[in-house]
């Protein structure tokens, strides 16, 4: 009766915030503490975790409940405390997420992105199969694989599974996957603590290199120039080297014309937009993951109003499950499926970049972009500095971990901390809101 209801409503909600947390945040102790915890309860005000540790407890409450906050509130579109509770150990893990770690691996994967979980269809059919071949046969056919195409289509979702079955079938095998502004971080870093060798060491030394997003080596020249040789040595080597970006080798912008070239060597494939059997398709894959029936109706509707992104699409279901749980909805029909869609539909973020952020704050308030990457402590630079996070945030799908990396490798909760303060100025009247529209009308336009 209205327990089971209750049960539904508590793992949807928790299926949901994994999916979310698998997403967004890269940070593995907290990845793996999450995985171990659960839902209790859930309220208008108060949302309850179970854990089972008094150490887990209060790591938990001290350095990650704000962040769980967040993804709790982005999954229910309503904000609730969050409240942990000490209970016996009892069930299995969840059936969730799972990040696997490995001494050869540098980087993590989400255990989710494996060729398994892939659905093909026509628009990525060409880039599985070549992924597949050069998972299967690596450095042998196509080297350097490089795979293009939109926001949200599936790259990193390739890329990750290429590690996966390495790290499954070649038992000796190294491997990296990274981002690039992950690689520039590290190197800068490694530069500062003048450990370049270890870096060096690191990645020229290994079996299978994939490097996610190229597309923000872009005007970075001594990353660059770092990256050219690790290429060539891997290469030489007979190493695999897998890209990923946001566009072709060609239209890649402020980027050497010897990597340019480098990365057109071997295999260009693109992934393009899903037509709508894949969409389906894609969407009765989650609708698997919860508790609650989703009529194929709805799920058609979906498909048909989401029609450019994966992720969206695979969050506008979850969204739908979660009201539909909270509100007690009974039966998930199309006209309250449109209603959440229309709420989210309204969040909608434009194709707006970090990058883009930064330069037009740093415009705004006449500092250098350099300065909003700095650790200077100037109120001068601060408040620029929170404000461009808060529209990184707004604007743009990166998580907070890859925010953080954006401003100079700084960590997701002072993200958070300045998305939240910029959040509370704009709303309390300190006359922040005209700054911010504005801003946001110069980045549209
Ligand atoms: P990109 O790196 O191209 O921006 P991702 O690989 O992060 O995209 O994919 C976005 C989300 O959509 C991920 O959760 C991913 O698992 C999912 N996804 C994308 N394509 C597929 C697919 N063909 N089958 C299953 N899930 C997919
Ligand atoms: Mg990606």
């Amino acid at each position: 009766e209205t327990d089971r209801g209750g049960e539904k409503l508590k793992t949807d909600v928790w299926t949901a915030f994994l999916r979310v947390a698998g997403d967004e945040v890269d940070d593995e102790k907290f990845r793996g503490m999450i995985k171990q915890v659960d839902l209790l309860e859930a309220n208008e005000e108060v949302i309850i975790i179970g854990v089972t540790s008094k150490l887990m407890k209060s790591r938990l409450e001290e350095k990650y409940r704000e962040l769980i906050e967040v993804l709790l509130e982005r999954v229910t579109g309503r904000f609730r405390r969050v409240e942990f509770s000490l209970v016996k150990p009892k069930k299995p893990a969840n059936k969730g997420r799972e990040w696997s770690g490995s001494p050869r691996l540098t980087g993590y994967l989400n255990s989710k992105y494996t060729f398994d979980s892939f659905v093909i269809g026509k628009s990525n059919e060409f880039a599985y199969a070549a992924t597949e071949s050069v998972a299967k046969f690596p450095g042998k056919r196509y080297n350097p694989l490089f795979l293009y195409g939109g926001v949200g289509l599936g790259k990193t979702h390739l890329m990750q599974a290429v590690g996966h079955y390495c790290l499954e079938n070649r038992k000796d095998a190294k491997i990296a996957y990274i981002s690039s502004e992950r690689f520039t971080n590290e190197l800068i870093t490694s530069l500062r603590g003048k450990s370049t060798e270890s870096f060096r060491k690191k990645y020229r030394k290994l079996d299978l290199l994939l490097v996610d997003d190229v597309q923000f080596f872009s005007g970075k020249e001594g990353t660059q120039e770092e990256f050219f040789h690790t290429f060539n040595e891997l290469f030489m080597e007979g190493k695999q080297i897998v890209l990923s970006s946001d566009r072709p080798p060609k239209e890649l912008e402020n980027l050497e014309e010897r990597l340019v070239s480098r990365f057109a060597s071997g295999l260009v494939g693109d992934i393009q937009k899903p037509d709508v059997e894949l969409r389906m398709a894609i969407l009765n894959k989650v609708a698997d993951e919860f508790d609650t029936r989703i009529p194929n109706e709805v799920i058609a509707h979906i498909a048909e109003k989401i029609i450019d992104n994966i992720r969206d699409l695979e969050s506008a279901l979850t969204q739908v499950v979660v009201q539909a749980s909270l509100e007690k909805w009974g039966l998930i029909t199309i006209q309250k499926a449109d209603d959440v869609l229309r709420k989210i539909g309204s969040f909608n973020k434009g194709r707006i970049t970090i990058a883009k952020v930064q330069k037009t704050v740093a415009d705004y308030f006449d500092i250098s972009v350099e300065d909003l990457k700095s650790k200077k402590r100037t109120n001068t630079i601060v408040f620029p500095r929170q404000v461009a996070m808060y529209l990184s945030r707004e604007l743009t799908e990166s998580s907070l971990e890859a925010i953080g990396a954006a401003y100079g490798g700084k960590d997701h909760s002072t993200v958070h901390h300045a998305q939240e303060k910029i959040a509370n100025m704009v709303s309390g009247g300190f006359g922040v809101k005209g700054d911010i529209q504005e801003l946001i009308e110069i980045m549209k336009t």
